[in-house]
């Protein structure tokens, strides 16, 4: 191995393999060298010519090989930022979108400051929507599902670490271990992508079950909008993420079952993302 290669010679090297599988190549070859140096990234630009020693050089290689076989950063980090939370994360839930941010927004909309309502996240994943709802909604009691057992333990172990109380999670295939009638606001952002969609080999890293959803991507709408129902109070609320062209199949399986005033949200970049519908009594 040649000693003399600089933290700069290394991030050229790295940015440049890193640019045929990522759209951040500097950016990811940054912080691949910052977490095998366990420095900031600060550092890397203060201390160009530092040359890393051969086990630095090869904790290098290993965290840029696993990027360029796709995985995502967040899973070499062990950690992704959602509304500025710092969220563990594991191969074992999906790394949250800041699409799904939308959905959050939505949430807090309807949900006064100081509100004492029930909120239900299904398929909670690392916790993300949930944690950020009872990170702003203090009053608030979220109960946070998944039928994924290693997820809720990451949502759980999030919640240890942000130090919430306002929180319960519950292994759950959808509404099957919840009660009736028990939450004013149900959020989700289930699986929707349709099973035979090419963006699936792109995200193999990533729990085919938190993203595939049938032929049609809509399995599991179709169970979430049968389900909610009895979850819900009277004139309590439902809100699903989907996907942009998903729009209009969501509305007519939401009006299938009966839910009212079926009303769709659109994200920054103008993509129709969340669907907003009543309970019906
Ligand atoms: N809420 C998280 C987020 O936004 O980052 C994760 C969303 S991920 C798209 C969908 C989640 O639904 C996964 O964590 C998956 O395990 C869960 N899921 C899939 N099928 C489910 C089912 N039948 N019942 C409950 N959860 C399910
Ligand atoms: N937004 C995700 C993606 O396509 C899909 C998430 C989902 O199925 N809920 O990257």
């Amino acid at each position: 191995m040649d000693t003399t290669t600089d933290i700069d010679e290394l991030l050229g090297a790295a940015t440049r393999r890193l640019s045929e599988i990522s759209e951040s190549p500097r950016l990811d070859a940054e912080l691949i060298l910052a977490m095998a140096l366990d420095v900031e990234r600060s550092y890397l630009f203060a201390h160009p010519e530092d040359s890393p020693d051969d086990a630095a050089r090869a904790r290098v290689d290993a965290l840029l090989e696993r990027r360029l076989a796709g995985e995502p950063m967040a899973y070499l980090a062990g950690q992704k930022e959602f509304w500025s939370l710092p969220l563990m994360v594991t191969p074992d839930t999906l790394v949250p979108r800041p699409e799904t941010e939308l959905l959050v927004q939505l949430a807090l909309d309807y949900l006064p400051s100081g509100s004492d309502a029930r909120v239900l996240d299904l398929g909670t994943g690392s916790g993300a929507i949930a944690l950020a709802v009872a990170t702003e909604r203090p009053c608030c009691s979220v109960t946070a599902t998944d039928i994924s057992p290693a997820a809720i333990a990451v949502a759980r172990q999030n919640a240890r670490q942000l130090q919430l109380g306002n929180l319960e999670f519950v292994v759950s295939d959808w509404a099957s271990a919840l009660g009736a009638g028990e939450f004013d606001l149900a959020v989700s952002n289930p699986p929707y992508v349709c099973d035979d969609d090419p963006v699936l080999q792109a995200l193999s890293h990533e729990p085919r079950s938190a993203l595939a959803a049938g032929a049609d991507g809509l399995r599991d709408m179709r169970r979430l909008a049968d389900e909610c129902r009895s979850l819900l109070k009277d004139g309590g609320t439902l809100m699903l993420e989907h996907g942009a062209e998903q729009e209009h199949a969501v509305a007519a399986v939401l009006r299938e079952f009966g839910w009212l005033q079926v009303t769709c949200h659109t994200d920054h970049g103008g993509n129709p993302r969340v669907t907003v519908a009543t309970r019906p009594r």
